[in-house]
């Protein structure tokens, strides 16, 4: 059984914020994790020129990768800069080609950033599109077409503050430490989060939003998701078949 997982968001760190925890619990069974992100981050900072913060972040990402044995990649587009567009579809399709991932995580298709609902189209088309013989790429394409999971948005809710209500919950309870400790790797952007509310904003938000969604399925933490079971996507939910009772499916 294929059991490589790739989670592929907009920013280091969006990661660790919306499904740290599921992949800790996937790597634990045995699954092989592989993080990418579209940019570096180059935006998310007042301090630092672009140059200096995209050091400083790749090394956050991968310090963080590191603590679950996760390999990390980027695709070195820009925030604010991220398109619907060939150039952006056969860069993310050529690293889906070389991991060959039986699991996709991506951003939720609904959130508070255009990066997130970009980058969340994109994988969309390049998770199909890793079967499309001619798309003249570099790499094999490869059957069959990843399982598709979208995280929940930040905040759960879209930019017209809706709620958006995940269709699985995956506790993470045990996990906690290690998501913890994955998004403390991302220093720049908790000392950031620091300096403008004076308190540890990055750590709290993320364990309030992972409490939330734990208690809604009677646990201490979890994180949610909605599968893509759109035409040609795998309709079974391989998340529940690995991780057993620790999916809960609403
Ligand atoms: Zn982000």
């Amino acid at each position: 059984m294929n059991k490589k997982v790739l989670a592929i968001f907009s920013h280091p760190d969006d990661v660790e914020l919306m499904c740290a925890g599921t992949l800790s619990l996937l790597k634990k069974q045995g699954c092989e994790i592989h993080i990418a992100t579209m940019t570096m981050g180059d935006k998310g900072t007042d301090e630092y020129s672009r140059k200096e913060i995209s050091v400083i972040r790749r090394e956050e990402a991968k310090n963080s990768a590191k603590l679950i044995n996760a390999s990390y990649s980027c695709l070195e587009f820009e925030d604010v800069y991220i398109f619907y567009n060939r150039e952006t579809i056969n860069k993310v399709t050529e690293l889906m080609r070389e991991i060959q991932p039986a699991i996709v995580f991506t951003a939720s298709p609904e959130d508070y950033m255009v990066d997130h609902e970009m980058t969340s189209r994109i994988i969309q088309t390049s998770c199909f599109a890793c079967g499309m013989k001619n798309m003249e790429l570099n790499n094999k394409s490869f059957e069959p077409v990843p399982y598709l999971y979208y995280s929940d948005p930040l905040e759960g809710k879209d930019k017209l503050g809706k709620q958006i209500l995940p269709s699985l919950y995956v506790n993470i309870s045990e996990e906690m430490p290690v998501k913890e400790k994955m998004l403390s790797c991302h220093k720049s952007q908790r000392n950031w989060l620091l300096k403008h509310h004076k308190m540890d904003e990055y750590i709290l938000a993320m364990k309030r939003f992972s409490g939330k969604r734990g208690r809604e399925i009677g646990t201490k933490y979890a994180e949610g998701f909605r599968q893509h079971l759109g035409h040609g996507y795998p309709q079974d939910n391989i998340l529940k078949k690995i991780l057993g009772n620790l999916v809960v499916v609403r």
